[in-house]
């Protein structure tokens, strides 16, 4: 392989993003034969574990992974804004959404040297905006029919094939709904994610060429959201996994699809071009107990529960509340949603803030927060400036050393204070500390109760797959070594190596490290430069997104479970 940095229009770059995608299915599926390319691309490239954010969440992985920053910059934490100075409206109605971070991205910089850019549905790129090439804004974006404005440039929104977006239908009749069990039909979740991974890939290939575009990133959804919904099919180890299920391999044709996309994608553009895959985080099954924080913080007197929190908590609340639940099992989707959106507000008003010290802010099913209920800070908050960074250290320490009563399991894997995670001008948003829950455990609202309780089958039977921190990377192309990657590899850490790929100097304020693992002996012979760089943040196109769009993109994360 040449070790010349060649000129930026022959040289291709292909970025592949399969999120959620995890060498816990890509390994065993190699070994079996069914991924020659990525076998090809693993063995005559580099491959390796590619760490998530903290939390391991799309929305703040993805924002990662386009600008190299971490998610305290840009205040994007989760799909929504979050807001630690109120008690109940913690997460805004309002989505993050690209006009937080468009400008800072390397695409944006790398067109800024004239490299011509393809971006195709990289999440949380909507509202689309001017770029050196083309953009087709992905998840969460609104429904393409009710609103046709998510492409650059816009004349694009007018053609986009049907599908390309996450616009699948509701659950067909070709399964019995008590076979669903109440989850979506795993049938048109295969369909829609192999359709729709096709024609995202035909599509880009058509503008590349007809943009000659130098770096082209590609993103597929499909095996994140397959992952989601039909764990349960295919893992052995699932608590509701039924062996010989027709949907076992469901979740290995959509790797297979990629795979196969994967050499379509190599024949057009060639084997002299840079590959890059990646995903924003991996995954796993979602089962286990529930870890109830403000529970364990009300037990060890922290927090106080108030009379509302000690009444939902006795025995005839309790059943009445399984009844419920019971009921909701058996409604079709739309009613289940609704029963449980209803269940978001029903913990109001069980804490007492007046004599509460910390309290629970949670973030997603592995990750969840502690808020210190600081004076002048927090509407009601007791604890003093001075008490802040003791309390905060003793709060630390105990956490750390939670035990599961029933096996003494450790519940919790890392504490972390908020600025150990987070730098820039959005970090003081985020709570005061951060917690990761051990993969045994999720996170649970109970407040006055028990600390740890067994999770409601329900929770487990449509969303039978979480998010894991440990997504996927790969190299491969000129001046790309071979072998395994041999650095502590994170997502903010892509945008520079693909910088250097390119022998294009680094940005300054990118906080992610060249993966120097990733190139030949004769490459790194160039040394990095890095340069310091005008962020321009204006652009045309209006960032408000109206309450109509707002609440189709809101949608769409309730069915995943993110809101
Ligand atoms: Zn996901």
């Amino acid at each position: 392989m040449g070790s010349a940095i060649q000129s930026k229009s022959k040289l291709k770059t292909m970025i592949i993003g399969l999120d959620g995608a995890t060498f816990d299915l890509i390994l065993p599926l190699i070994k079996r034969g069914k991924l020659p390319n990525m076998q090809k691309m693993m063995g005559n490239g580099v491959h390796g574990i590619l760490q998530s954010t903290i939390p391991s969440l799309s929305a703040p992985a993805w924002v990662a992974f386009m600008t190299g920053k971490n998610p305290g910059h840009y205040g994007t934490y989760h799909f929504r804004k979050i807001n630690i100075n109120d008690y109940d409206n913690i997460y805004s109605q309002d989505l993050i959404d690209s006009s937080m971070f468009r400008g800072a991205t390397f695409f944006d910089y790398l067109g800024q040297l004239g490299y011509r850019v393809g971006v195709m549905t990289v999440p949380v790129t909507y509202p689309p905006w001017e770029v050196n090439g083309f953009m087709v804004s992905g998840y969460p974006c609104p429904d393409p029919h009710e609103n046709p404005n998510f492409a650059f440039p816009s004349e694009l929104s007018r053609d986009l094939p049907e599908n390309l977006n996450w616009t699948e239908k509701e659950s067909s009749d070709a399964i019995p709904k008590e076979e669903m069990r109440g989850a979506r039909d795993p049938q048109d979740i295969l369909n829609g994610g192999l359709t729709m991974m096709s024609r995202r890939t035909a599509y880009t290939l058509k503008l590349m060429e007809q943009l000659d575009c130098d770096v082209t990133i590609l993103v597929w959804g499909a095996i994140d959201r397959a992952q989601h919904m039909l764990w349960k099919y295919h893992d052995p180890g699932h608590v509701l996994h039924e062996p010989n299920n027709r949907f076992k391999t469901y979740i290995e044709r959509l790797y297979c699809h990629a795979d196969a996309l994967l050499g379509d994608i190599m024949t057009h553009v060639g084997q002299e071009a840079h590959f890059f895959i990646v995903s924003d985080h991996g995954f796993g099954p979602k089962q286990g107990s529930r870890f109830h924080l403000n529970a364990w913080l009300n037990q060890q007197g922290y927090l106080k529960a108030t009379l509302k929190a000690r009444l939902m908590n006795n025995p005839l609340t309790k059943t009445l509340k399984g009844a419920v639940l019971k009921f909701a099992a058996k409604l079709d989707n739309s009613g289940q949603k609704k029963i449980m959106k209803a269940k978001q507000t029903f913990n109001r008003g069980t804490i007492d803030f007046n004599e509460t010290l910390a309290y629970r802010f949670p973030i997603d099913e592995q990750t969840e927060g502690v808020v210190i209920n600081l004076k002048g800070r927090q509407p009601s908050g007791i604890v003093v400036e001075e008490e802040f960074e003791s309390l905060r250290t003793e709060l630390i320490e105990r956490l750390g050393g939670v035990q599961d009563t029933i096996n003494g399991r450790r519940v919790i894997r890392r504490c972390f204070r908020r600025e150990e995670l987070y730098k820039g001008d959005k970090a003081p948003e985020a709570p005061d500390i951060i917690i990761v829950l051990d993969e045994e455990y999720f996170p649970g609202a109970g407040v006055a109760g028990a600390v740890f309780s067994p999770t409601p089958q329900i929770y487990l039977e449509t969303i039978s797959g979480n998010h894991r921190p440990e997504g996927i990377f790969m190299a491969h192309g000129p001046d790309i070594s071979t072998g395994k990657l041999q650095e502590n590899a994170g997502i903010m850490d892509v945008a520079p190596t693909v910088l250097y790929a390119l022998g294009e100097k680094i940005p300054r304020d990118i906080e992610g490290k060249i993966l120097r693992s990733v190139f030949s002996a004769e490459r790194l012979k160039k040394a990095p430069e890095f340069v310091d760089r005008k962020v321009d943040m204006e652009f045309d196109i209006a960032a408000d997104l109206s309450e109509a769009e707002q609440e189709s993109m809101r949608t769409k994360l309730q069915d995943l479970g993110y809101l």
